[in-house]
């Protein structure tokens, strides 16, 4: 189970900037027992996003956005909403959101912030991972996650070792996570978000909040099996 904390309005607002029609997307799984992301966190954000002047062109939440599959046979029954749309807003953890990203042609931002849970996954084991950073950067990396798909987990592009495509550690088995990355962002016409420079992620927040510590999240995800 992967827990997750909206992030503040103010950012969200910030990240749709430009975007004046949104598709919203939700998660019956991990972000709804958050609630993060369940139906009725879909709908206030809906109603904040309206007030801020974005017109929200459909909405829904599925079961497990961390399932590929799931998520695109769910979205088939809103094709015309989202082909209609700059964009859409994902309320759910990382690998939620990586998810989507995968199998829609859009812009994807993420609405929330995955917390550490000292290593969870997403229910469904896919190949998208999330190393619960507290702070999502997917909104500049085209949904693919630069923490985990860069083997240095650098933020601000890649290093000097990529060749032909290939991480320089393995380059056997690994692609460059940032060649992915700018890949993507070539796809979406959005090469103009590799400009943002980010200031270094507060890795304490890699550590488990002591609050979450007593909860049902964590008792269920740390039970001995
Ligand atoms: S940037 Fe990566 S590690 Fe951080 S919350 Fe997003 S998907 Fe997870
Ligand atoms: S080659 Fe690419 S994936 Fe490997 S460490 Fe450098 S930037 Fe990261």
């Amino acid at each position: 189970m992967l827990v997750s904390e909206q992030k503040p309005l103010e950012e969200i607002l910030h990240s749709l900037d430009g975007d004046g029609t949104v598709f919203l997307l939700g998660c019956r799984g991990c972000a709804e027992a958050s609630h993060t992301g369940g139906e009725q966190e879909v709908r206030t954000m809906k109603a904040n996003l309206e007030e801020a002047g974005k017109i929200v062109s459909g909405w829904t939440a599925l079961d497990f956005l961390c399932q590929k599959a799931l998520v695109k046979t769910g979205l088939q029954a809103f094709r015309d909403q989202i082909l209609a749309s700059d964009s859409l807003l994902v309320m759910c953890c990382g690998v939620g959101v990586q998810a989507t990203a995968a199998v829609v042609d859009k812009v994807v931002h993420p609405g929330c912030n995955t917390l550490s849970m000292g290593g969870a996954q997403g229910e469904w084991r896919g190949s998208e991972r999330c190393a619960e950073c507290g702070a999502c950067l997917l909104d500049y990396t085209g949904g693919i996650c630069p923490i985990t798909a860069c083997t240095k987990s650098l933020i601000n592009g890649p290093c000097g070792g990529a060749r032909d495509g290939r991480c320089e550690h393995q380059p056997d088995v690994r692609p460059c996570g940032w060649q992915q990355i700018y890949e993507r962002l070539k796809k979406l016409d959005h090469l103009d978000k590799l400009r943002e420079i980010h200031t270094p992620q507060d890795y304490a927040k890699a550590e488990p909040p002591k609050a979450l510590r007593s909860t049902t999240f964590w008792a269920l995800e740390h039970v001995e099996e």
